[in-house]
């Protein structure tokens, strides 16, 4: 028995998705042409799939999990199981006007989207009564060919918007790529997509963190061990012939990254060495 994970073939999650596989330990080859590959060393066949087919294909158990935007998810409506976000493909789904008309009152207007019923649900929550006109690409086109007068659409750096004069509005919907699988899968199924999920999740723990080791005096550690929680409490070994220093050990969020490195040398770290972490069990 196997497991089938759909994921995009091009794109903007192509890569992550199968980067994410490679550091969780799958080991794979793919040939150029293939539309299908099997995992060498876990129970698991690869199919690449567009992204906007894959809810569709997990829903109707084609495949049993995949890989795709929160967007894509929530815009088709099929129903499947959100496992876990995976920190990347991250975007949002937001209104953007022609930089002339700068921000106008949305009632009445029209609207080109390939997120119609994203939209559909933002307008209604909002009350705002307007016409959406549904695209399946270029959108950031439509207010230029008069098709519309304002779009939702996906903005990641926003470089898109800025090259069509549009200028951004209302987020209306915030996405990253997401781990999904069918809502009815087999005890079978599900124990291999436990052992999946705890492999990618020791990779996506590591993420948030680095290793840090340094040399702090003795007579800080008090506050050395307030600006590195870590995990438990930080780790100190004597230094060889050296009763003033200790050298201490512990993990460091990357969000907060260096702000604790400054924080850390105001209270007398030296030699301060940071590791990347592969994968991480908490
Ligand atoms: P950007 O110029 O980086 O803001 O990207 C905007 C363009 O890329 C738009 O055409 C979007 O539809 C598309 N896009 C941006 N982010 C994503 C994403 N995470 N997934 C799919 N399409 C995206």
């Amino acid at each position: 028995m196997k497991l089938t994970l759909a994921i995009q073939k091009t794109g903007r999650l192509a890569e992550d998705s199968l980067e994410l596989l490679r550091k969780s330990g799958f080991k794979f080859e793919i040939t150029d042409r293939s539309l299908t590959f099997s995992i060498n060393n876990f129970p698991l066949e690869i199919i690449f799939l567009r992204a906007d087919d894959i809810p569709e294909i997990v829903a109707d158990r084609v495949a049993d999990i995949g890989i795709c935007g929160q967007n894509t998810v929530e815009e088709k409506g099929y129903k499947v199981r959100e496992l876990e976000a995976l920190g990347f493909g991250k975007c949002s789904l937001c209104m953007a006007y022609p930089e002339k008309q700068k921000k106008v009152s949305l009632s009445g207007k029209r609207i080109a989207t390939s997120y119609p019923r994203l939209l559909g649900k933002f307008l209604k929550k909002q009350k705002i009564s307007a016409d959406i006109v549904d695209l399946s690409g270029s959108v950031e086109l439509s207010p230029k060919l008069n098709i519309a007068d304002c779009i939702c659409d996906l903005v990641s750096t926003g470089s898109t918007l800025k090259n069509n004069g549009l200028v951004k509005g209302e987020t209306i919907f915030k996405s990253e790529a997401v781990f999904i699988s069918n809502d009815q899968i087999s005890t079978e199924k599900q124990a291999l997509l436990d052992k999946l999920l705890f492999r990618i999740r020791a990779v996506l723990t590591a993420r948030k963190y680095k290793y840090i080791i340094m040399n702090a005096p003795r007579k800080n550690l008090n506050e050395i061990q307030k600006c590195i929680p870590g995990l438990k409490k930080p780790t100190i070994a004597s230094l060889f012939a050296d009763t003033d220093y200790v050298s201490v050990a512990s993990v460091v969020e990357e969000d907060f990254f260096w702000t604790t490195i400054e924080r850390l040398k105001e209270v007398g770290a030296s030699g301060i060495i940071i590791l990347p972490i592969e994968k991480m069990i908490l």
